[in-house]
């Protein structure tokens, strides 16, 4: 049994739609069971969804319910065209009751004027909810037994609201007791992604792009032949297609290394997808909706040496350093631990740290909380800020083994002012911090020397 999860460009129309049922089809004639489908919302719909949150919470509602509308002509309009006779009635019976809910929640927000992390997610929740009833639905139709999954009842989750970090225990019980029988009756279990719920029942999900990492969990609760994450691209490439002409297609690599890889900013994958998936060793794969019949790109845990010598490139934008000195760093111990005390305190991730005899260089990319944390880390030192600045990250498990190829990519680089410059302990990255502006030369010059 596999799982299929859908992206939003997958499952953004009626064609879309089409072409994911016969991607189900297919799969399902391959090996009997299954497969577990698990969908995004309609593309573009969870940022719809979280401006109408917005606008309502600033007293825009008339702006906020004319989204509302157009959202439920857009729904209405896919689920009539994709089922027909006696279940159309209560489909849209179904959508319009999530549409009145959201109408009557932009109202109270409107009065409130405060819009909750709990409510945000209230809200983002219906984009997965309504997709995944109706394609749920309009598998009958296409001779499939489609069965819709509320995956509040099956991903369980902490309270951390628009980010929350799923139970793994409850969250395999769970799947285990509700939708293995659906597979064990010779049904097709249809779920949204990104959606949970806390064990009391509240309403969370797993932070943007999270429907992957659902994806991941239904495989690993449900112990699947593979997860399978469906979208818009033929597999992980080896640079951002948006910021490289013709990247290439990485055909397979480690867990290791696509973790890196999407932790440094290849969207194509949720940086938490790849944990359930290398806990029960069950390889990811990454296809083409639009090309079925691609190859795509596998993950797992033990890839062969890449033929290239590095395996891929990522970047993050909009990421500021921030520098700490110091003279009393200067043979002193205790030092580092104040400053990441602040970062703790404010919950703010940092990515790379250097550091040199008196200074402390560190990259974020959550500025929310930024100006408390300058303040704060005055007590230990002077602190400058440089905002606009990129990470660049060169990764490939042949870093490890071949020395050569770190120089290789520096010294690709000569031209370019690199701001900080780190390789971890795994060895298997090397990752530097330019300015924003100069990232796309960056990312060019790198890809022309290792992959063309
Ligand atoms: P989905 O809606 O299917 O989840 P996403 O938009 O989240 O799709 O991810 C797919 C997109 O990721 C691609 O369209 C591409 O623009 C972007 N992307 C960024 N880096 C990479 C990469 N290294 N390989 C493939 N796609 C990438
Ligand atoms: N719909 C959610 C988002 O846009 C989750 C996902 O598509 O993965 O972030
Ligand atoms: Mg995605």
């Amino acid at each position: 049994m596999v799982v299929q999860k859908f992206g939003g460009t997958s499952v953004a129309d009626p064609d879309a739609i089409r072409r994911l049922i016969e991607i189900v089809r297919t799969a399902r004639a391959r090996d009997g069971r299954g497969p577990v489908v698990v969908v995004s919302a309609m593309s573009k719909v969870t940022d719809a969804l979280l401006k109408i949150a917005a606008d309502a919470g600033e007293s825009r509602t008339d702006a906020a319910l004319a989204q509302v509308e157009q959202l439920r002509e857009r729904h209405r309009g896919v689920a009539t065209a994709l089922v027909t006779d006696g279940a159309r009635m209560p489909l849209l019976a179904q959508i319009d009751e999530q549409f009145d809910q959201l109408a009557a929640v932009v109202r109270a927000l409107a009065v409130l004027r405060e819009v909750s992390p709990r409510t945000l997610d209230v809200v983002a929740a219906m984009g997965e909810l309504l997709s995944s009833r109706i394609i749920a639905a309009a598998l009958a139709p296409a001779g499939l037994p489609g069965e819709w999954v509320d995956a509040r009842r099956v991903i369980v989750t902490n309270d951390h609201f628009m980010e929350a970090a799923p139970l793994l225990r409850e969250t395999y019980a769970a799947l285990r007791a509700s939708v293995a029988p659906i597979l064990d009756a010779g049904r097709v279990p249809v779920m949204g992604g990104f959606v949970a719920a806390t064990v009391d029942g509240t309403t969370t999900t797993l932070g943007r792009g999270g429907s992957d990492y659902s994806g991941a969990l239904v495989g690993a609760g449900l112990d699947a032949a593979e997860i399978q994450i469906w979208t818009d691209v033929d597999g992980m490439l080896t640079a951002d297609p948006r910021l490289v002409p013709e990247p290439r297609l990485v055909s397979q690599l480690s867990f290791s290394e696509a973790a890196e890889l999407a932790y440094f900013g290849a969207k194509v994958l949720h940086p938490s997808t790849i944990l359930p998936a290398v806990e029960r060793d069950i390889p990811v794969r990454i296809l083409n909706s639009r090309k079925p019949e691609g190859q795509g790109t596998i993950i797992t845990a033990h890839a062969a040496d890449s033929p290239t010598l590095l395996t891929g490139l990522a970047a993050k934008r909009d990421v500021t350093v921030v520098d700490i000195t110091s003279s009393r760093m200067l043979n002193s111990y205790g030092f580092l631990r104040q400053v990441f005390e602040v970062f703790e305190r404010f919950k703010t991730a940092v990515d790379v740290v250097t550091t040199s005899e008196v200074s402390v260089s560190v990259t974020v990319d959550d500025r929310r909380n930024l100006d408390a944390i300058v303040a704060a880390l005055s007590a230990c030192g002077e602190v400058a800020i440089e905002p606009e600045m990129a990470l660049l990250c060169a990764v490939g498990d042949r870093l490890r083994n071949e020395p050569e190829i770190g120089a290789r990519v520096i010294r690709v680089l000569e031209e370019v002012p690199l701001r900080m410059i780190s390789q971890a302990a795994s060895r298997r990255n090397i990752t530097v911090v330019l300015r924003q502006a100069d990232l796309p030369h960056a990312m060019h010059r790198l890809h022309e020397e290792f992959f063309r």
